[in-house]
């Protein structure tokens, strides 16, 4: 399969174009905060609840909350019906989800408490862990939580001998390798970067410049999503 030809990929996008993205905040009524992403054709819910006590009570810290990700993917989400339940993938997922996210929320403001952020994909089309951390972060503002920044994630990846950004579901299985990468735009630092395949250390170093792009394009999505929710008018 030619993955890409004169600069196009097989979705009609350049290079260095992302999926289109949507955010949507406080869209589930009995979560502390919430939100939905549109991205390409995934679609993640979000929904975050806490701080409040954590149960048992063994797991509690005296010195900050625990920040508990759950990362779900539906059984009709993607082609081959997925057995419903968590397996290594999502524990892994919902692993790298919690040390993406804990660097930016204020966990030490809240002692012997939990926070809890579910992550839904209700539609997968490669990308997944990118859309529920981007989305993550902002039902985390949505929920009053004091944060440092947003947390705004996307992928790049290698395709023939090309670096692009935000791979789609064919570049994803065959393309040559996947760098999804979480950023705390504030301070520039990255909370999340796994690479599946390889790259040179040049490659390695486009397609971070690729991410850093995209990451900006996603945190103004971000902060308008939430600016929109949060526009002088009423909301419980
Ligand atoms: N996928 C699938 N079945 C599964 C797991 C994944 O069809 O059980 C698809 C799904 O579209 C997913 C993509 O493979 O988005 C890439 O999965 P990966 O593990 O790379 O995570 P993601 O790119 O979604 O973060």
């Amino acid at each position: 399969m030619e993955l890409i030809k004169d600069g196009i990929r097989i979705d009609g996008r350049k290079k260095d174009e992302l999926r289109d993205i949507k955010i949507e905040v406080g869209v589930l009524k009995r979560a502390d905060g919430s939100a939905y992403v549109e991205w390409g054709m995934n679609k993640v819910y979000v929904a975050v609840y806490g701080p409040r006590e954590l149960f048992p009570r063994f797991l509690r810290r005296s010195d900050k909350a625990v920040l508990q990700c759950k990362y779900n993917m539906a059984s009709f989400s993607v082609d081959d019906r997925k057995r419903p339940g968590p397996d290594r993938r999502s524990v892994e997922i919902s692993k790298v989800t919690r040390g993406a996210l804990e660097p930016v929320v204020l966990t030490e403001n809240f002692p012997e408490s939990v926070i809890n952020v579910n992550i839904e994909v209700v539609q997968a089309e490669a990308g997944t862990r990118c859309a529920g951390i981007t989305a993550a972060s902002v039902a985390l503002a949505d929920a009053g939580i004091p944060m440092k920044d947003l947390v705004p994630s996307c992928a790049a990846g290698k395709v023939g001998s090309e670096i692009i950004l935000d791979l789609c579901k064919e570049e994803d299985n065959f393309g040559e390798s996947d760098l999804p990468i979480a950023m705390i735009p504030r301070t520039g630092g990255i909370s999340l970067l796994q690479m599946d395949g390889l790259m040179t250390a040049e490659e390695l170093e486009e397609a971070l410049n690729l991410v850093k792009k995209g990451c900006k394009i996603i945190y103004e999505k971000q902060k308008e999503a939430l600016r929109k929710r949060y526009k002088g008018d009423d909301h419980d």
